[in-house]
């Protein structure tokens, strides 16, 4: 049976104040019962817990785009997470979270996400792969994360997955907040937040550890707290919390994460980026800069680059 939803039971629980900014009233994006065949793959791009994604090119136009595919016989928790997805991207209209064109829900129940093409793939590949981030480059990045958090959070929405495998970034330096999979749309606002979902390496104290860190939880400073860990193992090319080459296990980011200092930059960095790295790992998340805070700091306000 068709998966097609009426636009009219779109509404999601959005329930936001009066002063917050609104998602548009209607999608900016359409659902299609039509099959993808407008569009010839070009190579698989990846694949994700959920489905693959594939590089596709409009046969007529010869624009490419990504084409993430999910099959309808996927367990349950990816098709829940793949709705989430679906529910965010197809709403957000901002140029720092990457762009969903189209979605199709075939009648056979798979669902299809046609997305904007990030040529450079994610900050994760794309840092294995040689890639340098100095100082400067890594300001222009973490601005335009915080420009996305600053638009996500405004509207409620705290994504809880952010790292680097989940930041797309094309060969113009432009980086778009990806993922969306166990991300969450605040109905309410002191709605508790701490599901065990997303990445347990990023996750932030108050997350990791609700019984001792918790008491102040909102949510949105873990986004942060995750933030300030990417920016950090950008710079020094290794998960920071780990020596370089060990292996992640749940005991030693509980250690690393809960019990130790927050990880710091090494000596030799300007005090703007040392200072920005602590707003973001306070270990207390009621000290933690938000993201408009966090864009007025010396170190994103002061290089030039896409705002
Ligand atoms: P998980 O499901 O575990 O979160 P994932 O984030 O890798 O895994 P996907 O979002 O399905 O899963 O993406 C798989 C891979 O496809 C990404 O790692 C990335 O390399 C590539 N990819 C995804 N979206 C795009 C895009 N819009 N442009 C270019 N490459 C993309
Ligand atoms: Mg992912």
């Amino acid at each position: 049976m068709a998966l097609v939803r009426d636009r009219g039971q779109l509404k999601l629980g959005l329930r936001l104040p009066e002063r917050r900014p609104r998602f548009p009233p209607t999608a900016t994006t359409t659902t299609t019962t039509t099959t993808t065949t407008e569009y010839e793959t070009v190579q698989v791009l990846g694949h994700g817990n959920g489905g693959t994604v594939y590089k596709v090119v409009h046969k007529k136009t010869l624009d490419v785009f990504a084409l993430k595919v999910v099959h309808a016989d996927s367990d349950p928790m990816m098709r829940r997470q793949i709705f989430r997805e679906m529910e965010i991207l197809r709403r957000a209209d901002s140029p720092f979270v990457v762009k969903c064109h189209e979605i199709f829900e075939k009648p056979d129940g798979d669902i299809a996400i046609l997305m904007e093409y990030m040529d450079a793939g994610t900050l994760d590949s794309f840092s294995k792969n040689g890639g340098v981030f100095t100082e400067q480059t890594l300001a222009n990045v973490a601005r335009q994360i915080l420009n996305g958090l600053n638009y996500l959070h405004a509207h409620k929405i705290i994504h809880r997955d952010i790292k680097p495998a989940n930041l797309l970034v094309n060969k113009n330096m432009e980086v778009k907040i990806a993922d969306f999979g166990v991300s969450k749309i605040m109905c309410r606002t002191l709605d508790a937040c701490n599901s065990y979902v997303g990445t347990c390496a990023y996750m932030s104290p108050e997350r990791f550890d609700p019984d001792s860190y918790g008491a102040n939880y909102n949510g949105y400073s873990g986004d942060i707290w995750s933030l300030g860990l990417t920016i950090l193992e950008l710079y020094m090319g290794h998960f920071p919390l780990l020596a370089s080459g060990q292996k992640p296990d749940w005991a030693t980011l509980m250690c690393a994460i809960c019990f130790g200092e927050p990880p710091s930059l090494p000596e030799g960095v300007s005090d703007e980026f040392r200072s920005f790295i602590e707003c973001c790992l306070d270990k207390d998340s009621g000290k933690r800069w938000t993201a408009s805070q966090l864009l007025s700091h010396p170190f994103c306000s002061s290089s030039s680059s896409r705002q």
